[in-house]
């Protein structure tokens, strides 16, 4: 008996792994400090709970269209509007099993065997894996650390082929931290305009945690890009509804419909209550978000300080996200050996870089709480000592 042919490029999610097994040894009594997955500690805001379980209530547990309730649709082309100043009918927008189920779905859509898909490296973990799963080659281009882990217009340039179908932007990225600047942006969307067959897909599920003033311009706001691309965001992060599983896809109307069928035959709609809890995340008081960001601002201030200062680490100072990614280069270890011996030895839980494209990276969340926190960056420290 063997598997498809398609697996055998695959490999697990490290992000997951490293996370649940963080889990799994906490549950078993071990302790552990926990900075592995993007995973906000804070409850999802009462208002949200609410409505889902007053849709509970009112039996919303049924079947409903396979791109979302009408309500939500709306509601999303709404924050669409508003937030980003990009106008989009409801048939637009469609609901997902949260943002990594939008991109999986267009990735579906759009890509085929022989196409190529443009990742600015380092990446978030499940790009590539999902261009594989489509039949399409990622293309890689490397970040420069120095470039504040931004590729440039000519990297972009350069990567362009006749086979190129996608290109994946994602700002405030995962695992970096960084954030486009709108300048920046539009640079890269000068270079795309003069190819018509590349799609974009601007994956903004970290919108709205920045910092320091940092803005988010999404690129579908430049007019030659807005109608090849797609807007892949969700609720996970900035609501704290990680496992709700609701995200969302906008874009073009032929890609949402037929990103609609693929969805149609593989998972239909999200759960109906959950999508309640979503509408009055979208509509409802913004006050949970302002207070959570504020929440992984002064995390970030205690962590890069903790981090920055610990001898044979060097760690750029991310804009956004909520995630630290320390090249850990100089104290010769790969990225899964440090992330494995700091996990046995101190019981710090972080993601190897490789699971990004970057082994001589580690990527530490600091979507958790401040002791957590303090503990995590003592016994790092002390780890990093020994090993010099
Ligand atoms: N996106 C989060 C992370 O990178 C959650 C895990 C995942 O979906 O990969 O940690």
């Amino acid at each position: 008996m063997s598997l498809a042919a398609r697996l055998r490029p695959i490999t697990p999610s490290l992000t997951l792994s490293v996370s649940s097994q963080a889990k799994a040894m906490r549950a078993a009594g071990q302790p552990v400090w926990d900075l592995s997955a993007g995973e906000p500690d804070f409850d999802t805001p009462e208002p949200i709970k609410a409505a889902a379980k007053l849709a509970l209530d009112r039996g919303m547990t049924k079947y409903g269209p396979a791109a979302g309730l009408p309500e939500l649709r709306a509601a999303l082309a709404a924050k669409l509007q508003q937030d980003n100043g990009l106008r989009y009918a409801p048939e637009q927008v469609m609901v997902t099993n949260g943002g990594k189920h939008a991109l999986f779905n267009l990735m579906m859509v759009l890509l085929e065997g022989g196409d190529e898909a443009i990742i600015p490296s380092p990446y978030w973990v499940s790009y590539p894996e999902m261009v594989k799963l489509a039949g399409a080659t990622p293309v890689l281009v490397p970040a420069d650390v120095h470039n504040d882990y931004k590729i440039t217009p000519a990297q972009l340039a350069a990567a362009i082929t006749p086979q190129t179908k996608l290109f994946v932007l994602n700002s405030p990225g995962n695992p970096t931290g960084s954030v486009y600047t709108p300048a920046e942006v539009k640079a890269l969307a000068a270079v795309l305009a003069a190819h018509p067959q590349v799609w974009v897909v601007s994956d903004e599920i970290y919108e709205k945690i920045r910092y320091d003033g940092a803005t988010h311009f999404s690129i579908a706001a430049c007019p030659e890009l807005f109608d090849r691309t797609l807007i892949a965001n969700g609720f996970a992060k900035a609501y704290s509804m990680t496992g709700w599983r609701v995200g969302y896809l906008a874009g073009p109307t032929a890609v949402i419909a037929a990103a609609t069928m693929v969805q149609g035959h593989s998972t239909s709609n999200v759960c109906t209550f959950a999508q309640y809890g979503a509408i009055a995340a979208v509509t409802g008081s913004q006050e949970g978000v302002a207070a959570m960001t504020a929440a992984f601002a002064e995390r970030r201030e205690i962590i890069y300080e903790r981090v920055r200062t610990i001898p044979g680490l060097v760690c750029p100072k991310p804009a956004g996200a909520f995630y630290l990614f320390p090249d850990i280069g100089a104290l010769g270890l790969d990225s899964r050996t440090f992330c494995e011996k700091l996990l046995q030895e101190e019981g710090v839980a972080i993601v190897p870089g490789i699971a990004f494209g970057a082994d001589t990276n580690v990527r530490l969340s600091y979507a958790t709480d401040r002791q957590t926190i303090e503990e995590a960056c003592d016994r790092l420290g002390r780890f990093v000592s020994r090993q010099r």
